[in-house]
Parts: C-alpha cells; structure tokens; sequence
C-alpha cells in the first residue's frame, strides 16, 4: 500500500472525469512541512500557529514569529502555505497566555475573539508573516469567525500591518490572499455576504460539526454520534461551496473529514477543489480520486442530500465500492 502510494506522488489528483482536486496538507510543526514533498502535498492548506506557541513558555515575540514563519515558508519550497492565525483558548490553552477558566471552553474567548479584544498581539503576528513573507505570496486566515464584520475587522488589522509594513520600507508581499474559517454555525447563514468579502473560505469541519450537532468534538460519548455524512451536514457544505462558487473564490475543507477516502470524494463532488489534511491521509485520497467519477457522484450526493435519513454513509459506501469495481 505504502509502495502504491508512493508511486503516486507526484501525479495530481484528477478524476476519470477530469475533475482536478488539490490536496494539501495540514502543519502545525516545521518538521510537518519537511514531509510536503514525500507525502506528495500541493502546498499547506492549514498551518496551525497556536501548535509552536503550545510548547512555549513564554509569548514569542515578532522577531520570533518571523524567524519561524520564514523557517516555513523555506521548507515549503514555494508550494504555498496557508497560515491560521492564532486558534488559541478552547482546548487549546497557551501556557504563555492567561486563560481564564470558563466554563465552556469551546464556546468562549477564543481564537480570532482573543485576537480581536487584543488587536496587539494579533497585529504583531501579522506583522511578523508580512516580514517573514519578505516578497513572496502571503495567505492568511483567520479561525473562528461568527460574523461578516469580525473578519473584516481581522481584514483592517492585517491592512494596517501592510501599511505599516510598507512606511518602513519592509518588502511588500508579492500578492496577499485573506480568508476566513468557516467553522461556526451562524457564519454559513450569512456565507454569501462573507464570500463576496473574503479571498478564499475554508471549512473547518471539526468545529462545524461540532457546534452544528452541539456534540462536543472531544466527547467520549458525543463526538461519533452523528456521522459527517449526515444529510443535514452534507446541505450545509453545499450551501458553502456554492457561495465560494457564486463569488468566484476557492473553498477548501481543512478539518479531518476531508482526510478520509470515501468523505473526500463526497466533497468533491459538493463542489470543493481543495482539501488540506494530515500527510499520511493523501495517498488514501488520491487513489480514491483518481478511480473516481465525480460529476457522476454529484448527481447521486444531490439526492442524498435531500433524504431525511440520519446517514447516508452506508449509501455512498456500495455506491462507490460497486463503481470502483
Ligand atoms: C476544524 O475545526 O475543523 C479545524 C480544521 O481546526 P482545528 O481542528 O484546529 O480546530
Ligand atoms: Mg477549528
């Protein structure tokens, strides 16, 4: 299986129906970023900042940042890299950080909240991608967000920084591409309004389903109880790939479904051209995709999404072991 996957690494994944779907992969550590090229990853669809701050004691400071976002922007050869600004609170408590205890975590000050009731430390994380960018394409994106306005507040804070940037004489990004998280429920009702403003989405699946089912994500007990291919689930990710649609942006999904064979080709087929996942994942991916049909697919999830039933995973299971057949 490793040798079959192996050989694959440098095709692209394209469907029999010639459906090109990128697959980039997730990082959170340099040493994730020196895998891109043996997992056979487009570039880095979702670079977890938070990840180095968790094994620091103390805040790094711009200098810092720069050094180790420019560290990636190395190792990632200029295959490009999506950087997440800081996703931290929730289960992810910073020891440099005073987190205050709440009693849920998942639904307090966090990520991009934090981010904007500190704008300082935000500002200096941007501050510290636009030196380490020193002229190549920058892509920022911002967790988190619950509302049209917080991301273009995210947006003027990174637009300050640019200026800022630009009164110094600091090398200017060669192109800066800024996008949001979809992950919170209330944001994918207003979609259409945030895809005009954003440069790209990308669907954090994790948090999504987690705040859609009010099933903690963690939960021993919750976290499986709905499936990802729910029906209700699949509406919801079709709403959002066809706003990326209608605006003309990319729309990605970075959480751990779009690792999973059999998910990624569902979302393939809802319309999405990009998938970020761990690197062990792609070659599983990939080989799903290449011996996949996906307009025939999307005629066939189209349906499934309007079934009342509470998964369709069984479904979509025959359907495409019987064509791959
Ligand atoms: C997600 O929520 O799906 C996601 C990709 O981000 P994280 O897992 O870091 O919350
Ligand atoms: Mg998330």
């Amino acid at each position: 299986q490793r040798a079959r996957y192996a050989a694959l690494r440098d095709r692209p994944a394209v469907s029999i129906d010639g459906v090109r779907v990128s697959l980039l992969m997730n990082a959170g550590l340099l040493v994730d970023v020196a895998q891109m090229a043996a997992a056979g990853a487009e570039g880095v669809g979702l670079y977890r900042t938070e990840i180095p701050f968790l094994v620091r004691r103390e805040y790094p400071d711009v200098e810092a940042q720069t050094l180790l976002y420019r560290r990636v922007l190395v190792a990632a050869e200029g295959r490009p890299v999506t950087f997440r600004t800081l996703d931290a609170g929730g289960d992810k408590r910073l020891p440099s950080f005073e987190h205050e205890p709440e009693e849920n975590p998942a639904l307090g000050w966090r990520a991009l909240r934090i981010g904007l009731d500190r704008p300082s430390l935000l500002r200096q994380q941007m501050r510290a991608l636009i030196r380490a960018a020193e002229g190549r394409p920058l892509r920022v994106m911002v967790p988190m967000v619950t509302t049209v306005e917080e991301f273009r507040a995210a947006r003027s804070l990174l637009d300050l920084e640019l200026q800022r940037a630009r009164d110094r004489g600091v090398a200017e990004p060669a192109d800066v591409a800024v996008g949001a998280m979809v992950e919170v429920p209330a944001l994918v009702l207003a979609i259409e309004a945030l895809a005009r403003e954003a440069d790209f989405l990308s669907v954090g699946s994790n948090d999504l389903h987690q705040f859609l089912y009010a099933a903690d994500r963690g939960g021993e007990r919750v976290a499986n109880r709905y499936d990802t291919l729910d029906p209700v689930f699949l509406r919801v990710l079709q709403r959002i790939a066809q706003a990326g649609e209608a605006a003309g942006i990319p729309v990605t999904v970075c959480g751990e479904m779009a690792g999973r064979p059999l998910e990624a080709l569902v979302l393939a087929a809802l319309g999405y051209r990009a998938l970020s996942m761990s690197p062990i994942s792609i070659g599983a991916v990939k080989e799903s995709i290449l011996a996949a049909n996906i307009s025939e697919l999307r005629d066939y999830v189209n349906y499934l999404t309007k079934l009342s039933s509470s998964s369709v995973r069984n479904r979509l299971q025959n359907y495409v072991s019987e064509r791959l057949r």
